[in-house]
């Protein structure tokens, strides 16, 4: 076991963190406050290959393992998390898989924009009655000669206002008593498709979450990744590739609450004294540095078996479960170590605090994290 990081590993850590010091750090409160990304930070990201970070370089991306990719991820979220999601949600769960499991012609078709950020990419799921329940999908996708014809709807889509290519679940018909699930590649300049709500959200306030519609929108058959009848099990894949890298958005963000606690504690002083030397806050601070690094492992642990080509769902489950929670608790007591002024926009735990909340629910909920894991423990140990 080699827990030291190669010199590759360390140079994306070091460059994606002068970056986000940078470019993202002064203007993340603002963005936040304004629902708004901004523009210059999105040129910088696309010019630096962020939106293909696992994008083989053939394909016009920064050809990083998984492991480079959460170590991206990660120090981006340690500045902002609504800038790590709106560059991990498309690299990892729209071109990650259509790297992963389209023909060749789709590669060549799609990938470069994708990768260059020219166009932006959407996972889109969730539906009005499929939420964790990803087989109650609604939106239809009907044969019309060489075409299928989508109508319906999806909500909570990151990026879903600004995307330009999406990675769809449809159904397409039913097999036995359960649905089919198909899933397409689609052009948001079709004809018949639009951007609905967009939604003001507690946390990630600067992300984009948008509805989507889809009226009699025509995407040729070619654009089936995959099969047909695919959609479920190339979800459930998508899925857990997704949840490493929201591990790692999460535990940059439990880094940043560690990370201003220990700057507020050793600065603020009552009783004559920094509050960083009291025990009761140095009790806080050491548990989240434990949990953090926890957090850490395994993401880091999740990442390393994906790219030895080993099973790693199971270990993503537990980093995204254990990660969300632990940068939770670490969000709550960074505002408590911050006392009043914690609650308000002159320090950044405030929206750390917000944008934590995401995770509990994104990408699985914790309890979906936690049916996966139990049921996998049953299974190993009947
Ligand atoms: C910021 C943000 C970005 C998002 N981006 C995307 C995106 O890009 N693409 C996309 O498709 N979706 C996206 N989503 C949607 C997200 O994936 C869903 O919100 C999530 O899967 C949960 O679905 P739901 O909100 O409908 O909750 P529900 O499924 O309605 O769950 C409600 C509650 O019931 C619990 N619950 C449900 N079933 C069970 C069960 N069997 N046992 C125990 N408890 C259960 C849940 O854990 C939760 O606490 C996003 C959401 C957010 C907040």
């Amino acid at each position: 076991m080699d827990f030291q990081l190669s010199d590759m590993h360390k140079m994306v850590r070091r460059t994606t963190r002068e970056f986000a010091e940078e470019y993202i750090a002064p203007v993340a409160a603002e963005s936040d406050q304004k629902s708004r990304l901004d523009p210059e930070v999105m040129e910088e990201m696309k010019r630096m290959k962020f939106f293909g970070a696992s994008i083989p370089q053939e394909y016009g991306g920064a050809g990083l393992d998984t492991l480079g990719f959460v170590i991206a991820t990660e120090e981006i979220g340690r500045i902002d998390a609504s800038w790590s999601i709106t560059f991990a949600v498309p690299a990892s769960v729209c071109s990650y898989p259509i790297y992963l499991f389209g023909t060749e012609e789709q590669k060549r078709k799609f990938l470069p924009a994708l990768s260059s950020g020219e166009k932006l990419g959407a996972f889109v799921l969730t539906e009005a009655n499929a939420g964790s329940d990803a087989q109650s999908v609604q939106l239809s996708a009907t044969k019309d000669g060489d075409e299928y014809i989508l109508n319906g709807s999806k909500i909570f889509a990151t990026n879903g206002g600004i995307a330009k290519t999406l990675l769809a679940v449809t159904t397409t018909g039913t097999v036995g008593r359960r649905k089919e699930l198909t899933m397409f590649i689609v052009d948001t300049d079709t004809p018949g498709y639009s951007v609905g709500v967009r939604e003001k959200k507690l946390g990630v306030r600067a992300s984009n979450t948008s509805e989507l519609v889809f009226q009699d929108v025509r995407v040729p058959e070619e654009n089936i990744l995959g099969k047909r009848g695919d959609g479920f099990k190339l979800t459930l894949a998508i899925l857990d590739y997704g949840r490493i890298l929201m591990a790692a958005q999460i535990v940059g963000l439990g880094q940043a609450c560690l990370e201003k606690s220990v700057k507020y504690a050793n600065e603020r002083v009552q009783f004559g004294r920094p509050i960083g030397s009291f025990q009761g806050i140095q009790y806080k601070i050491a548990d989240m540095a434990t949990e953090i690094e926890a957090s850490r492992l395994l993401t880091y642990k999740a990442a390393h078996l994906c790219d030895i080509g080993q099973d790693y769902g199971l270990i993503g489950s537990m980093a995204k479960l254990y990660a969300s929670e632990a940068t939770m608790r670490a969000a709550h007591q960074a505002v408590q170590i911050h006392g009043a002024y914690g609650l308000t926009k002159s320090y950044d735990v405030e929206r750390y605090f917000r944008d934590a909340k995401m995770a509990e629910i994104y990408e699985g909920t914790s309890e979906i994290q936690r049916m996966v894991i139990g049921s996998s423990m049953l299974r190993k140990y009947q």
